[in-house]
């Protein structure tokens, strides 16, 4: 009987998979398993197997899934009111923003909905302020990224990414870009020119392999970009509110950017909610008509976002995600296997960077899968462990006891094939 079921429900996951393949276009590559439910930090899949989400969604379920209060009002809103578009005003929009401005420490905010459009929002900014406030010639303004960058999938940002496969058959594309490495400040300083806008960063490259810069870098590009009259602009989509085990990851440094890129876990992990937020001479270059979004700024994503605030800092989760981050990444350390080439990370975001000798990370996410840990590889050979921020001291030790147990069973690294005679 259980024997059949398992055999039903192994049917069951291959007909959907192949359902979604016959229509869904193949942009991505996810792993075998077809999730119907979620409930904090667990997620549940056809078959009725459960496992420990250690992707958050790249960091958008930072709340756990369906936290009951975020549903709560997420339910009460939508039949209260939901779009309006701001042709008008809503009750909702002043309150959450607010709130946002005051716990980030910008000025002001402006409302999108992915992290992509709140980062073409900073580019705007910078580029216009830098035509306005700093007397840049028009059409020159040139702003600076890092190799490795990450910030979303629109043309523009692909255009700098310096992921080949983003850009392959994608162009032509926007110019005013320059890519410097991550985490050297003076090649920073060196690619400063008079009309450079902008610098655009990742405090914790994300998508790069969670990539942690030399301590003291975040705070020496502050220091190169005010002396140079640059804007430091932090893309925050994915290290942002609490995920790294401080509101945000700048503050690790103490700096305080001039503008800031926030999505992802904005939105509760319910509604895709983003903001471009900066101090004011920055976000005032926006007049009537420059910018907007449909759905930017609603009802419904700031009532959800209001309510997510509320609870990040009712819950302190940021100081939790420090705490049970680093009892994660000192767990991990004393596996100490040999597959294991890096560890790395901050708070609750931690990369494991195995040796492909021994496995890909790829494969090593399908042996988590099968011991019920749900993870994801980014570039190959980085297994992310990004569990929603709720996650309990005692949930990292079973979690690490499984990844203890799948290390255990990987077999003998490849031998060298031995040259042919
Ligand atoms: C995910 C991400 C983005 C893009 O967000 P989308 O909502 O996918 O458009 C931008 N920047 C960083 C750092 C991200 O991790």
């Amino acid at each position: 009987m259980e024997n059949h079921d398992g055999v039903k429900g192994m049917l069951r996951t291959q007909q959907l998979i192949r359902n979604e393949n016959l229509h869904c276009a193949s942009n991505y590559h996810p792993l075998p398993v077809v999730l119907t439910r979620g409930q904090d930090v667990w997620l549940w899949d056809v078959e009725g197997r459960r496992y420990l989400d250690m992707m958050s969604a790249y960091s958008a379920v930072s709340f756990g899934h369906s936290h009951p209060e975020l549903v709560a009002v997420l339910c009460e809103q939508a039949q209260r009111l939901a779009v309006t578009s701001r042709a008008f005003h809503n009750d909702l929009l002043g309150p959450f923003l607010g709130l946002l401005c005051e716990m980030t420490g910008m000025d002001r905010a402006l409302p999108m909905n992915t992290g992509a459009e709140a980062v073409e929002t900073a580019l705007k900014a910078a580029r216009k302020w830098g035509y306005q406030a700093k007397g840049i010639p028009e059409g020159q303004a040139r702003i600076i990224v890092c190799k490795g960058n990450f910030a979303g999938r629109t043309t523009t940002i692909v255009g700098f990414s310096s992921e080949p496969q983003y850009r392959a058959g994608f162009g032509p594309f926007a110019p005013g870009f320059d890519v410097v490495p991550f985490g050297d400040a003076d090649a920073l300083e060196l690619a400063i020119t008079p009309d450079t806008a902008a610098f655009l960063v990742e405090p914790v490259q994300g998508e790069a392999g969670i990539v942690v810069p030399p301590p003291g870098y975040l705070a020496r590009c502050r220091e190169i970009c005010s002396r140079h009259n640059v804007l430091l602009i932090c893309d925050e989509v994915q290290t942002g509110l609490g995920r790294t085990g401080r509101l945000l990851a700048c503050e690790h440094e103490s700096v305080v950017p001039d503008a800031l890129v926030l999505g992802k876990a904005l939105g509760g992990g319910l509604l895709p909610v983003s903001a471009f937020l900066a101090r004011a001479g920055v976000m005032d270059v926006f007049q009537p008509g420059d910018h907007g979004s449909t759905f930017g700024g609603n009802p419904l994503a700031c009532a959800v976002g209001h309510a997510a605030l509320q609870l990040l800092r009712r819950e302190s989760l940021a100081q939790r995600a420090a705490t049970t981050g680093a009892r994660l990444l000192q767990g991990l350390r004393s596996i100490a296997h040999p597959a294991i080439r890096d560890l790395r990370g901050k708070g609750l975001l931690i990369g494991l960077e195995l040796d492909p000798h021994f496995i890909s990370a790829h494969a090593f996410c399908l042996r988590l899968m099968e011991h019920g840990i749900l993870s994801k590889d980014t570039h190959g050979t980085v297994v992310r462990f990004a569990p929603p921020l709720t996650i309990s001291a005692g949930q990292v030790d079973d979690a690490l006891a499984t990844i203890k147990a799948v290390f255990a069973e990987l077999p003998a690294p490849q031998q060298q094939r031995p040259l042919a005679a």
